[in-house]
């Protein structure tokens, strides 16, 4: 017989060999074995706006429920066109610009395989979310990773080196990935920043893939800036953006890219290929919700900006060093005082014994060990979640 290890691994691709299934996704799993309180994945476990759930329930009673045109249905593409415009001063033909997928996550890597060759390079900041890496690898690109420094007070700023940067370019480099506001430490890129990345991407003939789907959640008066607004990166920039977190409909699968006409005809045949289409009545329930007051938008990031504002003095009593997110709705933390082995010891204990569930802070990193002294804690959850987690950790005892 022949060896059952050998056989195995014949019917399987290389590729799958490089990536584990998602650390985030699998903390939820074991929360809901564990009955913890899950601060791990970030869902909202509060209703998304009454206008928009009604708006998906019309679709469905007038009978849109067969596909919708492949890129996306006409009047969600619409309301995107004229978002970008108002939030973004960014003008965008729904006609040839926009593609909607299945969520940003579809969104992301049809983009990536719409672009990438085998032997490119994209450049990564990390820690990273931690979809970009299988991502690049499953489009044949090789990631190159690039650090964001922790701030040395819980006030301070996540920071890139600029020379640490312009060493990752050369002429392999095909894309940089930006995700601004930041998952996991809540950065929120400067203009001047981004126009430091702009000018490594205009010398280097680098495209800027920027994943923006934290763009309304934001405090302390900081400005998120779409990098493609910047001079010289509209015809290289695909913006890619969502209903989930805007809206707390993470289950709905609703995102979409924002790039040049040729860049867009690749990634919509990619998607085309890959999923046909996103939800056809969630996209006429999008269109509704991208028409929302602008005092919609302010309301979510004063709720969040209240989330945040009660976890992290939880936190910090029960022993965690806190890096203040002024953006998103992650708090990344420094476990050192607890004294565990790692990150995944510490996390596995919490889950367990505590019980509060939380993401490693390895899983946002390309080697483990920058990750062993970081946790991430989710906050987009009601304050009775938040109270009840927070009642939990003041058992956790560091030493
Ligand atoms: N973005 C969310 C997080 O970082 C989860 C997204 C997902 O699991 N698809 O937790």
């Amino acid at each position: 017989m022949a060896d059952v290890s050998i056989q195995t691994k014949h019917f399987l691709s290389d590729k799958v060999e490089h990536f584990t299934e998602s650390v985030i996704r699998e903390m939820t799993r074991q929360a809901m074995l564990c009955g913890a309180v899950n601060l791990a994945q970030g869902f909202p476990d509060f209703p998304a706006p009454a206008e928009i759930k009604h708006a998906a329930r019309e679709a469905i009673a007038h009978d849109v429920n067969q596909y919708a045109i492949t890129w996306g249905a006409k009047n969600l593409r619409n309301a995107i066109a004229r978002q970008m415009n108002v939030w973004q001063g960014i003008s965008v033909d729904p006609e040839t610009q926009v593609t909607v997928c299945c969520g940003s996550t579809e969104t992301m890597i049809s983009t990536l395989l719409a672009v990438c060759n085998k032997g490119d390079e994209v450049v990564i900041f990390e820690p990273f979310y931690e979809n970009y890496g299988p991502d690049s690898i499953l489009s044949g690109a090789k990631p190159v990773f690039v650090k964001l420094h922790p701030p040395a007070t819980p006030e301070g700023e996540w920071i890139f080196d600029e020379r640490e940067l312009r060493a990752a370019f050369h002429r392999h480099t095909k894309a940089i990935i930006l995700n601004t506001p930041n998952n996991p430490t809540g950065k929120v890129f400067t203009r001047a920043e981004l126009e430091l990345i702009r000018d490594l991407c205009v010398e280097f003939n680098v495209l800027a893939i920027t994943d923006e789907i934290y763009e309304h959640i934001i405090y302390d008066g900081a400005q998120h800036v779409s990098i493609a607004s910047l001079p010289g990166m509209e015809e290289r920039t695909v913006t890619i953006n969502g209903l989930s977190k805007t809206y707390s409909v993470t289950g709905w699968r609703v995102g979409w890219a924002v790039a040049p006409p040729a860049i867009t005809n690749a990634i919509r045949k990619v998607h085309d290929f890959l999923t046909v289409g996103a939800p056809a009545p969630l996209q006429e329930a999008g269109a509704a919700a991208l028409g929302l007051p602008a005092s919609y938008y302010q309301s979510l990031a004063t709720a969040y900006c209240a989330r945040r504002d009660r976890l992290m003095p939880a936190l910090a009593e029960a022993g965690f060093r806190c890096f203040r997110p002024r953006a998103a709705y992650y708090v990344m933390t420094d476990i050192s005082a607890f004294g565990f082995a790692d990150d995944i010891a510490f996390t596995k204990y919490l889950v367990k014994e505590i019980g509060v569930a939380a993401v490693p802070g390895s899983s946002f990193y390309n080697d483990p060990r920058d990750g062993a002294r970081q946790v991430r804690f989710a906050f987009c959850k009601r304050a009775d979640t938040l109270d009840a987690a927070a009642k939990k950790l003041l058992q956790l005892k560091p030493r």
